[in-house]
């Protein structure tokens, strides 16, 4: 089996006590069994404090969050004490993964950043060269790829190409992508919608309230900042990368399509709505949007059923 990821995926490096919106605050971590198991035999003072700390009444064993949802491991200078003292192999799995994910095909998997990581986000927004797809590990296996799979990452390359292709500005792009899947985004007053959704975050409600009630086809100041035009194709480039896989399993290749360019426009809204919005300021709305949007399975099903609305 091959595993695949972008180009840019072995640069990334957790920041950890310099990250302002660590994972480690706020998440609800599930403990894998294997790993509950490990923690059960620690022994000594640490053992105990690690054991006390885990919440085994449910279905699946958690960290027992603080009062302001900290995870009762990560200590006030913003560090791990479960890496420090046991190191990262000690991790459980979704800790040991964060941000990573996967796609699985039939003869590889794919994996990538999710960017509700700050130090993800702005990785990922800030490359300069079109994002290209390199191997990571492969065991020589040649497995098959479905026919149904081949035609999906096909299709995806194209796409990709499409988003990637500088000579044509970014609304361009976006049209031809919509184009591709024979889709048109119904016009409705999409920041109002998604403050139907589920919302973590204060500062999200803030952003959406600085939206227009349409949001325009074409931000004629933002195509005029090279830079802020690369980090957006990048989000959208991110964006098919992970999420038109999903349509291999609820055949909506058209809606997945239309949900990046979505994406991509609410994130020039929001950009075009901060006065002197710099590349920065960008991947800091697209950590938000993945935090609200991608990380959470019922907005993201309630945005792909809105597309069809009209
Ligand atoms: S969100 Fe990213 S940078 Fe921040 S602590 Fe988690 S993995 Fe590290």
């Amino acid at each position: 089996m091959k595993l695949i990821a972008p180009n840019y995926y072995p640069s990334f490096r957790c920041i950890a006590d310099k990250c302002r919106h660590s994972c480690c605050i706020g998440w609800e971590i599930d403990i894998d069994p294997d790993t509950r198991a490990m923690y059960r035999q620690l022994p000594g003072a640490f053992g105990k404090r690690l054991n006390a700390a885990i919440d085994d009444s449910g279905e699946v064993s958690v960290f027992r969050l603080g009062p302001d949802e900290r995870c009762p491991m990560l200590n006030s200078s913003g560090l791990c004490d479960l890496i420090t003292a046991l190191g990262e192999d000690a991790l459980c799995q979704i800790c040991a993964d964060h941000p990573r994910f996967r796609n699985a095909f039939a003869d590889h998997t794919e994996i990538g950043l999710g960017l509700c990581c700050e130090a993800a986000a702005m990785l990922v927004l800030a490359q300069q060269a079109p994002m290209t797809l390199i191997l990571l590990e492969d065991d020589g296996q040649a497995d098959t790829l479905p026919e149904e799979e081949a035609t999906l990452l096909t299709l995806r390359d194209e796409l990709i190409r499409c988003m990637q292709d500088e000579s044509r500005s970014l609304s361009q792009r976006l049209h031809a992508l919509l184009d591709a899947a024979n889709f048109a985004l119904p016009d409705r007053d999409w920041a109002a919608f998604y403050r139907t959704l589920e919302r973590l975050d204060k500062q999200w409600d803030a952003a959406l309230d600085k939206l227009p009630d349409r949001l325009p086809a074409a931000f004629p100041a933002l195509e005029a900042q090279p830079a802020l035009v690369r980090a957006l194709s990048n989000f959208c480039v991110y964006l098919l990368y992970r999420h038109l896989p999903g349509a291999l399993e609820d055949e909506d290749i058209p809606g997945r399509i239309a949900f990046c360019a979505l994406s991509v426009r609410m994130l020039a809204a929001l950009c075009a709505a901060h006065p002197g919005c710099t590349p920065a300021d960008c991947a800091e709305y697209a950590r938000m949007y993945s935090a609200e949007i991608e990380y959470s399975e019922d907005n993201l099903a309630a945005l792909l059923d809105a597309l069809w609305e009209e």
